[in-house]
């Protein structure tokens, strides 16, 4: 597998401040607008998110901030709207139409996301409020019920603090030591490493399917094989994966997969823990309450069977139901489609940022997302986004959740460009003239 370096710092000159220009408004609306691959109705699939067609500050948004969060398709708001407006009632719990109503929409959407998790038993789909609540749910369920102290877990370096807080709340509660695997200056994950960190005392192996600042995709397959030949369990953080990747989760053969709906063109404040059916039945209840029991007395309970055992109180039940239309819509669009016209993107961004002298980029040019982290000269990249916030250019500055990662790197923040399926080729032309713009600004670069 081919690997360019960490830092791309390109020594070609850039043509980007002799570029044309700021294209006009028009030039940049995506009417009609080709697809990078030919194959993919580019304009017919924006016109399906209200908000791409809106204006910010002036200038035809371009939002390049999928990572953080995916903008939501019709079909999913007007699902939700239809539950709210109605079918709105608790859910499990009623004998009347309305309450059956709510119990279907919500259980149809566990099947739609258990679908897209490529498992054929919905029960093995918890809902939670999302990745990080997901993780949270195995280290303070799991963890606490099977972790000691002196047994170890196997991190890496580029993990999400959504998954490394909640192991090291589990170290400070049981004992047990957290090891790292490292990151290559490739930003890779360096297997012979892990190898190394695996032993006698690893009960779990925990990584992130795609690095949220780096685009890596991760040998999570073979990650899994190396743990589960050690003894080990693994969690796979998914958050970034399953916008892209439909119907893989299981194919990774984990036994825990954390994934979020907001990063899927579904709502906020809802997400999923696929696991192993037999580990949600002997793994003890996370939370306590209404809905996860199945008989209470004063003295004791007895617990609901799995997934309510989990899903404490009542749920976010309208945000489950777009949820679940989120994963129907990209069933529908076909993960052959989105994965074309995403690598097709990606290739594209990669060439045009590999031109702009004085931009670094971070991570490896191959088996990656189109997830692009940058600095650019010793421009801050708070004031890169604000530049391009001016030109409706939406992308993040920042740690990303991934301080020991920029650690790793001696860096306190990036700029990163995320791109969905619904961008185009032309908003990389606004993204590379928006760093144009900033470079003059900024008076050129160090
Ligand atoms: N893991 C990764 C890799 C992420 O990118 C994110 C969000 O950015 C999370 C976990 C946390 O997701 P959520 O905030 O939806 O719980």
């Amino acid at each position: 597998m081919a690997e360019t370096a960490g830092m791309t710092d390109t020594k070609r000159a850039t043509g980007v401040l002799a570029s044309s220009g700021h294209p006009e408004a028009a030039d940049r609306r995506d009417a009609g607008e080709a697809s990078a691959d030919g194959a993919w109705d580019l304009a017919e699939i924006r016109a399906q998110f209200p908000v791409l067609s809106r204006e910010v500050n002036g200038h035809p948004l371009a939002y390049l901030d999928n990572a953080a969060s995916s903008q939501q398709p019709l079909r999913v708001l007007n699902r939700v709207e239809r539950y709210l407006r109605q079918q709105h009632a608790n859910v499990h719990r009623g004998v009347h139409q309305l309450s059956a109503e709510a119990t279907a929409a919500y259980e149809g959407a566990r099947h739609a996301v258990a679908s897209h998790a490529g498992t054929t038993d919905p029960a093995e789909i918890v809902f939670t409020r999302g990745t990080t609540e997901a993780v949270n749910l195995v280290a303070s369920s799991w963890g606490d019920a099977f972790i000691g102290a002196g047994d170890e877990i196997v991190l890496t370096k580029m993990e999400h603090h959504s998954n490394l807080v909640p192991w090291q709340l589990l170290a400070g509660r049981t004992g047990c030591v957290l090891r790292f695997v490292d990151v290559t200056p490739g930003g890779r994950l360096d297997l012979d490493d892990f190898d190394r960190l695996l032993g006698k005392r690893t009960r779990l192996v925990a990584c992130t399917h795609v690095s949220n600042s780096l685009g890596t995709v991760n040998p999570v397959r073979e990650i899994v094989d190396r743990a589960h030949a050690a003894g080990a369990l693994t969690l796979i953080d998914g958050a970034q994966a399953a916008p892209h990747m439909l119907t893989d989760v299981a194919k990774t053969g984990c036994d825990f997969y954390a994934f979020s709906s907001h990063k899927m063109c579904g709502p906020t404040g809802v997400g999923a823990l696929w696991a192993r059916r037999e580990l949600l039945e002997e793994m003890p209840p996370y939370q306590g309450g209404g809905e996860m029991i199945s008989d209470v007395k004063l003295e004791g309970s007895s617990w609901a069977r799995v997934p309510h055992k989990f899903e404490a109180g009542t749920p976010n039940i309208s945000g489950v139901v777009g949820f679940g239309e989120a994963a129907r819509f990209l069933a529908d669009l076909g993960s052959e489609a989105i994965a074309s016209h995403e690598d097709a993107l990606k290739c594209a961004a990669l060439d045009r940022l590999g031109e702009i002298e004085g931009l670094r980029l971070y991570g490896p040019r191959e088996e990656r997302t189109a997830v692009f982290s940058f600095t650019y000269g010793d421009i801050h990249p708070h004031d890169l986004s604000t530049i391009l916030d001016q030109r409706g250019i939406a992308i993040r500055a920042g740690h990303h959740c991934n301080q020991p990662l920029m650690d790793h790197y001696g860096l306190s923040a990036t700029a990163r460009a995320s791109f969905y399926f619904y961008n185009s080729p032309r908003e990389i032309d606004v993204l590379c003239d928006g760093l144009a713009l900033a470079a003059e600004v900024f008076g050129g670069l160090a």
